[in-house]
């Protein structure tokens, strides 16, 4: 396995960064960007949606 491994902030599962979808998203929060690696599971579930 190579990368630098990541936690996914949706199901706090680890994952490399090959396997992982990198996201930024301008949220309306104090938060301002949020940039991320989520897996690509939950990207699919949570992430895709929002942007199609
Ligand atoms: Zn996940």
């Amino acid at each position: 396995m190579s990368g630098v491994p990541e936690t996914c902030p949706v199901c706090g599962e680890v994952v490399g960064v090959r396997n992982a979808v990198h996201v930024t998203v301008n949220t309306k929060a104090d938060a301002g960007i949020l940039d991320e690696y989520v897996c690509r599971s939950c990207y699919r579930a949570e992430l895709a949606p929002l942007v199609a």
